[in-house]
């Protein structure tokens, strides 16, 4: 079993397509092992995507992490990282496969639905951001 960190980001949760992608999370086979609705402050939305500090949308994207609540998971299942990432499809929704959230759910490189942790150590660090460990 793995344990990977996924979010259902801001602009899914104003669509109201929380419940949806819920549903897809469970029918993949996913246990939800953790899970809350947060609304991050600019600072936190930095410090979770501190690797992008450098990159020149990292304003851009910080502004929208922090525009209102998201919802904040564990996910666990044989692979988690890798299954989640294939869930989720491309981060750019135009290039993303059919049957894909991101596809369905996304409308753009930057408002893109959701997000999911891209290796072990990624995992543990986002899960710790978010999550003691007792909740989990
Ligand atoms: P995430 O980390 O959100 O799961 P990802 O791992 O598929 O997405 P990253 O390269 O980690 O993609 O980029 C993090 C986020 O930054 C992306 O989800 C996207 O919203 C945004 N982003 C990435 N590249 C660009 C870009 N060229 N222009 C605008 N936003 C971008
Ligand atoms: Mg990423």
């Amino acid at each position: 079993m793995e344990r990977t960190f996924a979010i259902i980001k801001p602009d899914a949760v104003k669509k109201g397509v929380t419940g949806q992608i819920l549903a897809r999370i469970e029918a993949a086979g996913f246990r939800l092992c953790g899970m809350r609705m947060i609304h991050m402050s600019k600072a936190e939305a930095e410090g979770f995507y501190y690797v992008h500090k450098a990159r020149p949308f990292f304003g851009g994207l910080t502004d929208f992490m922090s525009s209102g609540p998201c919802v904040v998971m564990c996910l666990e299942a044989p692979d988690a990282i890798k299954k989640w990432r294939d869930l989720m499809g491309a981060t750019d929704p135009a290039k993303a496969e059919p049957g894909t959230l991101r596809k369905d759910f996304g409308a753009s490189i930057d408002n893109n639905a959701t997000h999911g942790s891209d290796a072990p150590e990624t995992a543990a660090f986002e899960l710790g951001y978010f999550f003691r460990g007792m909740e989990l």
